[in-house]
């Protein structure tokens, strides 16, 4: 039977992970947009929205935006018409009520999600690179104290996704301590092999 449903990759994976590099990457090859929640924040933080000033209190920190904004951000994001084979998610969901949230907007959207590529970095290889993109790009929340923040956060809260995931049989691992061109490779096989 035909599957008409549009197709969406959650790309899963810590805070300096290379989630971000991969998914530019990936949306060129797959031809379906990159929706980075991250990137949009920051994009409303440029443009001094009401939104952008909300999650500025919290990126600032560290911390998450809570969840109703995130979920209504991507929800508008996944109405536009760049959207409508699906999208690569990059950065979302990253708590367990996102995650319901994502299976709500799938069934609003008539979208299903084809596979969870987790991009698989040890701590002091991921807080070295965050320390450099700090350097290079200077962004607030790269900072040393933060960036333990970010880690604590995405192990109690974004972490458990993993098994979730895991459990509907949608994670892949890989092995994200390789060269960008050696990831994007893995990552684009598996999810060959999925679709
Ligand atoms: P990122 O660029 O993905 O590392 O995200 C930068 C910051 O944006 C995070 O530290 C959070 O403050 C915020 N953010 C990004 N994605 C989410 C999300 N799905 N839920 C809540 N906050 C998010």
């Amino acid at each position: 039977m035909a599957d008409n449903r549009k197709t969406f990759v959650v790309l899963m994976g810590a805070p300096g992970a290379g989630k971000g590099t991969q998914a530019k990457i990936l949306q060129e090859v797959l031809g379906l947009p990159q929706v980075a929640t991250g990137d949009l924040f920051r994009e409303n933080l440029k443009n001094e929205t009401e939104l952008g000033k909300l999650a500025k209190t919290y990126m600032d920190k560290g911390q998450l935006v809570p969840d109703e904004v995130t979920v209504a951000m991507v929800r508008d994001r996944l109405s536009r018409p760049d959207c409508v084979s699906g999208a690569i998610l990059d950065g979302f969901p990253r708590t367990p009520a996102q995650s319901i949230a994502l299976n709500k907007l799938l069934e609003e959207f008539n979208g299903h999600i084809n596979i969870v590529p987790f991009i698989n970095v040890n701590q002091e290889v991921l807080i070295t690179r965050l320390q450099k993109r700090s350097e290079i790009e200077g962004r607030a929340d790269d900072n040393a104290e933060t960036i333990l923040t970010r880690m604590k956060v995405y192990r109690e809260q974004t972490a458990p996704l993993l098994n979730y995931f895991q459990e509907r049989e949608l994670l892949v691992e890989i092995d994200g301590d390789r060269s960008v061109e050696v990831v994007s490779a893995e990552l684009q096989d598996v999810i060959r092999q999925a679709s």
